[in-house]
């Protein structure tokens, strides 16, 4: 197998960058001039990962495209890392959510639309009770919080290397099998130690060990992990995990904002999920900021008891622009119109292409890396097998070949998301778009090997 020579990798790395410069002069300049009113130049810490030495200034997107300051067009298969997965400025929402600029976005009174929209998230996901906030971070907040509101019990358990938001508690990894706070946590209320366990996905002994003290309220997972690669669940996973939650009287949170690519009902629907309580933010208003969680009836019936009126407002769930009238007609279009079983059926094959196109480029190369997909979202990763879990998928983590691949693609109009090599899919991407981008992979890969 090949490996990757380091020094022609950074020699390569060295004439992208310069490449990027050269032919970003107005995305540079406004990132200057930003240094002064904005830390680090960006309204948002994280727009500063990209692989060039600054960001790209956006102008506008339409469906899988967008174009910048300097007038060059991308194809986005980051697509605002998830966000955007209904494409940009989809046409079937456009009409919605301007009437619904024009008659008012905020009361906190509900609308018709928030009657809807909860019966179709019921219909979906199989939950019968709904509540609207503003983010996925939100919703797992808020979701958290009625476990511990329920069970009584203090700690919560998430996976190694998850992610679900700027959720204190789940900035949590393992070192060296200790619970400790994952790099980068920046001031945490308190040492997560104390509030979370964590473990590997798909170690069921880890799972039953862990929940056996009786202490944790909730366990909290994506059904197959996203933001640390694609990590599949193994076998019977699910089964185990929802047999020992109830065992133990632990809550089953499925956080749904990245594998709604699985299809219209998320992994929930497609595998028959049981979750007591569900959270899905991101493209479910067509990139309007808006998030849901939903519950069993079981929850709902003790979490409608647990907050007197008078208390309702101070209850630490919710927020005065959560369920505002905009969000709920973005919801309900999107869920009516672009979230739909048709454009999914378009979406799941054209990911099937990307990773088949990424894969022969791997084996003509004979690299030891891997493509995984889950419905319409498809990542490489750079070792030779999938990882079973996160800490294996972390391991792998090579941050100048990121960089790298990265850089070639965005120098060549191809935008991937940052923290990672994913690709998603939106209603909007053609054929033609996967093509490029197999084309420039290859080309990518083909000037590392010499
Ligand atoms: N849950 C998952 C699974 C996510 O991937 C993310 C964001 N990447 C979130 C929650 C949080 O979403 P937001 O940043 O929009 O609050």
């Amino acid at each position: 197998m090949q490996t990757i020579d380091r020094a022609r990798l950074a020699r390569q790395l060295e004439l992208e960058q310069q490449r990027f410069i050269d032919t970003h002069p107005k995305s540079r300049e406004l990132f200057q001039r930003a240094q002064k009113s904005l830390l680090a130049g960006v309204p948002m810490s994280w727009m500063v990962k990209w692989a060039g030495s600054f960001p790209v200034f956006v102008t506008s997107g339409k469906g899988a495209h967008f174009t910048d300051v300097d007038g060059q067009d991308y194809l986005d298969l980051c697509l605002g890392d998830t966000g955007a997965m209904t494409g940009h400025a989809p046409d079937a929402v456009l009409e919605t959510i301007t009437e619904r600029l024009r008659q008012g976005v905020t009361f906190m009174l509900p609308t018709v639309d928030a009657v809807w929209v909860g019966e179709e998230l019921a219909r979906r996901f199989g939950l019968p009770c709904w509540q609207v906030c503003l983010t996925a971070t939100d919703a797992n907040r808020f979701a958290l919080r009625i476990a511990r509101a329920l069970t009584r019990r203090p700690k919560v358990l998430v996976f190694n290397y998850c992610y679900h938001g700027t959720v204190d508690e789940t900035f949590a990894t393992l070192h060296d099998g200790v619970v400790g706070p994952r790099s980068g946590n920046l001031g945490p209320q308190v040492n997560p130690a104390e509030t979370t366990k964590v473990i590997e996905f798909n170690d069921i002994p880890a799972l039953e060990a862990a929940l056996a003290p009786g202490d944790v309220a909730a366990v909290l997972a994506e059904p197959a992990m996203t933001n640390i690669g694609i990590v599949h669940p193994e076998p019977g996973y699910h089964d185990a995990l929802r047999a020992i939650t109830r065992r133990t009287g632990t809550l089953l949170i499925i956080d749904e904002t990245h594998t709604i690519c699985t299809g219209p009902g998320g992994y929930t629907q497609a595998f028959g999920l049981q979750p007591d309580l569900f959270v899905i933010g991101k493209p479910i208003g067509s990139g309007i900021p808006t998030a849901v969680y939903g519950m069993s009836e079981e929850v709902a019936d003790r979490a409608r008891t647990q907050t007197p009126l008078e208390d309702i407002d101070t209850n630490g769930i919710g927020g005065t622009l959560a369920g505002n009238a905009l969000a709920l007609a973005a919801m309900r279009v999107t869920l009516e119109k672009v979230l739909t079983p048709e454009n999914f059926e378009r979406m799941i094959p054209l990911a099937e292409r990307f990773e088949q196109g990424v894969e022969e480029v791997i084996e003509d190369f004979d690299l030891p890396w891997i493509v995984k997909r889950l419905g319409c979202r498809a990542e490489y990763w750079f070792r030779p097998t999938p990882p079973r879990n996160g800490g294996e998928a972390a391991a792998a983590v090579d941050f100048e070949l990121d960089q790298y691949m990265h850089l070639y693609a965005l120098n060549r109009g191809i935008l991937m998301t940052p923290f990672h090599n994913m690709a998603l899919v939106s209603p909007y991407t053609s054929e033609s778009d996967i093509d490029r981008h197999t084309a420039v992979f290859r080309e990518a890969v083909r000037s590392l090997a010499g």
